[in-house]
């Protein structure tokens, strides 16, 4: 059997944290077995689905490393639906209803007072039919067929389809609901492994049965537990943290996937620096069914970790020239995000104004501007130079390294000083110290 996942957004949007999460899963699995990863793209809704959506979904994907191995979109296949519909019609699966939605209201809040379930009661096959009224349409449940599958992170579930509605599959425009359609494509696609948010799991019942009754197997479900923030439930901020801030904000992409690949899981998260570690690993049965916390200042601590190990081919090509590798490799384990690489070109090739030192700090500079000269700039140069303007000063510690540091770099905090220093040109450096 080949595993083939899919990943099915709306185009009413841009994605998100969450749904790239589900993204992700969906992509580990596939790539662990050596699988196919679809985009399907869910774009029913005429109306609110974009253009530029879809072009933002595939550019987020790419940019995320999920390479895609198929993109479908439903649009594309109302024909499709329009046949298997015909189908269910004729078998009497699917049958249609005329109410109103305040009539439907009425009936539930009726029901509700009398202390029952709001279950939709289904008109006795001789109810007259209004007249002049375009019929929505309900999938019908078999009322006799417990519905039950092992969720491959929830265990085993189990509905009893006569607490629930039949749902509605077609509105009475003719336009489609999710349900049914999302079932025809996963059998047509041969969808094996269905990952999703767990607010689908009432769907999946309904879906279940749906597969039966168009004559297929149903797919194996993951349903992970929904993310929340750090608030304890997914805030508006977050509900909406796109990959273009995140991009902006310097994350990695490897970052956020690390970080979302584990999270509400009983692995920890990792500072890998490849989808590589992460593809090995992932396991559904690892998945736990609390909510996942997501937190942004994680992210950002996670994202400075994975630099700190980020080999510099893995970035060149985002890093100004002037950021060699052995540069790369000095100013890594400062750097918060890439971009901030730039500003340490300065510090190794000038220009930059030495910050005004006091009377002390001058003598000190003074003398290693006086040592400098004689110093092999090949062999540990720091450690010849302060040994030089100690023996000469009487200074050490403190007294000595940062007025050297800020003269030769303009800055207080920094990389070693021993690895930075060879990496200044010798000329430059004895002119920073003699300025
Ligand atoms: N378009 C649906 C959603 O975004 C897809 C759900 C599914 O994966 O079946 O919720």
């Amino acid at each position: 059997m080949t595993v083939v996942t899919r990943f099915a957004p709306s185009p009413t949007g841009t994605l998100h944290v969450g749904n790239v999460r589900t993204a992700l899963h969906n992509w580990l699995w596939a790539r662990k077995h050596g699988g196919r990863f679809l985009l399907r793209i869910d774009d029913t809704d005429l109306e609110r689905s974009k253009e530029e959506y879809v072009d933002a979904i595939r550019a987020d994907l790419a940019w995320l490393g999920f390479d895609v191995d198929g993109e479908e979109r439903q649009s594309a296949r109302f024909a499709q639906y329009e046949r298997e519909f015909a189908k269910l019609k004729a078998v009497g699966r699917v049958y249609a209803c005329y109410e109103t939605p305040e009539e439907l209201d009425i009936r539930r809040k009726i029901l509700l007072s009398r202390g029952l379930p709001p279950v939709y009661e289904r008109k006795p096959a001789d109810a007259p039919v209004p007249e002049g009224v375009a019929p929505h349409w309900r999938f019908r449940l078999d009322h006799d067929a417990p519905i039950a599958w092992a969720d491959m992170v929830r265990g085993n579930q189990h509905f009893d389809p006569k607490t629930m509605s039949d749902p509605v599959v077609r509105r009475a425009d003719g336009s489609w609901l999710y349900l049914l359609p999302s079932v025809i494509d996963d059998i047509d696609m041969a969808i094996t492994h269905v990952v999703r948010g767990e607010d689908h799991v009432s769907n999946t019942a309904t879906q279940i049965q749906m597969f039966e009754a168009l004559g297929a197997a149903p797919p194996a479900f993951a349903h992970e537990a929904l993310l929340v923030g750090t608030e304890g439930k997914l805030s508006k901020r977050l509900g909406s943290l796109g990959m273009e801030a995140l991009r902006d904000a310097g994350i990695e992409p490897v970052a956020l996937a690390a970080m979302l690949a584990r999270l509400g899981t009983s692995d920890p998260v990792e500072p890998v620096t490849s989808l590589k570690p992460l593809i090995e690993s992932i396991d559904f049965s690892r998945f736990g069914r609390a909510p996942a916390r997501f937190d942004e200042a994680e992210l950002a601590l996670l994202n400075q970790k994975i630099l700190h190990h980020t080999d510099h081919d893995m970035v060149a090509g985002r890093l100004p020239a002037a950021i060699t590798a052995a540069r790369w490799h000095a100013i890594r384990p400062n750097l918060m995000t890439v971009a901030e690489a730039a500003e340490w070109v300065a510090v190794f090739d000038g220009p930059f104004a030495p910050p005004p030192a006091d009377e002390a700090d001058r003598a000190v500079i003074a003398a290693a501007a006086a040592a400098a000269p004689a110093i092999d700039w090949d062999a540990d140069p720091w450690h010849a130079l302060t040994g030089a303007v100690k023996a000469a000063t009487g200074m050490k510690g403190r007294a000595l390294f940062l007025p050297l540091r800020r003269a030769l770099t303009g800055r207080d905090h920094g990389p070693e000083m021993a690895e930075l220093l060879p990496l200044i040109d010798k000329s430059a450096a004895i002119a920073r110290l003699s300025a």
